[in-house]
């Protein structure tokens, strides 16, 4: 701290105008945050690869490790990817590096992003700021568990069903999931490749604002889904007058929610309503109801396919074997942990012959209507808002043993992604010492006016970002 950056406290932002001011150095901003890991990474294990040397003179960065990075180990969490370094550059890599952004180093995620807290990584958990003995989310824990205890000012993450949502949420973080095809996913190691999405985990609304604003945009050479996006614009706290507000029955007062939770939403839905957004309540039955379980019928149907390719050929660790089948059966039996195997399964046998049609494809249909139930709500509100999810972090080894326990923490993030919409996450308070996480939803390309509602609200909740027990 010799150069005076707190970085517990510091925004990405606030970092950028030190640089630019001439009071601090590159090197020293650099150094403040190594210091900061140095101190934490052994208890949090939010990064599992740090890099030596800055590569860039701007604001640092971590970034997920299921971004690819040229010359930086990429693990994705797995054991069969454990000594792979890419030869090239995720586009959002990319993009982050041709912004100035050092890579301070790639953070830790459950298993190619298959879970809720960070404990499916080959690499042990990661803790949650917070309190360590709970689970700081997931799959993007790392990236949320650096920012929050002031390792790096800002980080990427990337969200298939919640994994930047839910991770900024137990965190206390900002958090966005951008709208589909925003934000290019070439180089992102693929898990399910019609939902995953890169996106944002910040301390402020601004900051993710600038983040988003320097990740997204058409990919035109690699990735064919993304589209042009209209310009970011960087919101000032206001009111929120002409802005009209859904709250989701089926949302908010969903089965099992902590009485803490509830009370920060509500509040803060109270606060929305006193900034003058018209706020109203509604219903999203479908979506709610068959988003959870078309969600684990397509996640795993497209995770097994894509993960085809770890085969001991081509990327990472190879097992011996007699023969080519049983180098690829052993490789993979030894290289991928339970979580990875269970969605294999899942997914090769609901895209098997004579079952397409009746799991995948009916799934598909459900999604449409998951979509339409969305739009219709978007011709009367401007955005819907709810909680992240029902509890705050939970401890460590609560829910290991019961993968339907872990897969139901995404009940809340999932509807809206299903149906390629962006959402995020904002902390709206404390529950018994723990941060709430309040989900905003919008239409297609509503960035603008997430980034306005949630600086509006971030100005007039105060939250404190800082951990109390690091204060
Ligand atoms: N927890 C969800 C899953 O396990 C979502 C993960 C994600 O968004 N990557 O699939």
């Amino acid at each position: 701290m010799s150069s005076g950056v707190d970085t517990l406290r510091l925004s990405a932002e606030g970092a950028r105008d030190l640089l630019a001011s001439g009071e601090v150095s590159p090197r020293e901003l650099w150094d403040a945050y190594r210091a900061a890991i140095d101190a934490h990474n052994e208890e949090l294990n939010a990064f599992l690869t740090l890099c030596d040397e800055p590569n860039g003179h701007g604001v640092p960065i971590a970034l997920k490790d299921i971004i690819s990075t040229k010359g930086i180990r990429t693990t994705a969490g797995s054991r069969i990817l454990d000594n792979y370094v890419p030869v090239f550059d995720s586009t959002v890599a990319a993009n982050c590096k041709a912004a100035g952004l050092p890579t301070l180093g790639k953070t830790n995620t459950d298993e190619f992003a298959m879970g809720s807290s960070s404990e499916n990584s080959a690499y042990g958990p990661s803790r949650n700021p917070w309190d360590p003995t709970r689970v700081p989310g997931g799959s993007g824990g790392g990236s949320a568990a650096a920012v929050s205890a002031g390792l790096a000012p800002w980080a990427l993450g990337s969200d298939t069903g919640g994994s930047v949502k839910l991770p900024s949420a137990f965190c206390g973080n900002v958090g966005l999931r951008p709208t589909y095809g925003t934000v290019s996913r070439y180089g992102i190691v693929a898990f399910s490749s019609s939902l995953d999405q890169v996106g944002p985990v910040t301390r402020t609304i601004r900051d993710n604002a600038i983040l988003y604003g320097i990740i997204s945009g058409r990919d035109e050479q690699n990735d064919s889904t993304t589209v042009d996006v209209p310009p970011v614009e960087l919101p000032e706290p206001g009111d929120l007058k002409g802005i009209r507000i859904g709250v989701p029955r089926q949302l908010n007062d969903v089965e099992g929610i902590e009485p803490g939770v509830k009370a920060a939403v509500d509040a803060a839905i109270d606060q929305a309503a006193a900034l003058g957004a018209e706020v109203e309540s509604c219903e999203l039955p479908l979506s709610v109801d068959y988003g959870l379980p078309c969600y684990y019928l397509i996640a795993p149907a497209e995770a097994s396919a894509n993960l085809a390719r770890y085969d001991g050929v081509r990327y990472g660790p190879r097992s011996d074997g007699d023969d080519f089948r049983e180098m690829v059966m052993r490789t993979r039996h030894d290289g991928l942990g339970d979580e990875p195997k269970r969605r294999i399964m899942l997914g090769t046998y609901a895209l098997s012959a004579g079952y397409y049609d009746a799991f995948y494809g009916k799934a598909q249909k459900v999604r449409t209507v998951i979509k339409r139930e969305h739009d219709a709500l978007f011709e009367r509100y401007d955005l819907l808002v709810s909680p992240t999810c029902a509890t705050t972090a939970f401890p460590i080894g609560a829910r290991t043993a019961d993968p339907l326990a872990m897969y139901l923490t995404d009940l809340l993030t999932i509807p809206s992604n299903m149906a390629g919409l962006p959402s995020l996450s904002m902390p709206c308070g404390l529950s018994d010492g723990l941060p709430v996480g309040l989900q905003l939803i919008g239409p297609q390309f509503s960035e603008n006016t997430m980034f306005r509602v949630g600086a509006a609200l971030e100005a007039e909740i105060a939250f404190d970002p800082v951990p109390a027990r690091l204060k």
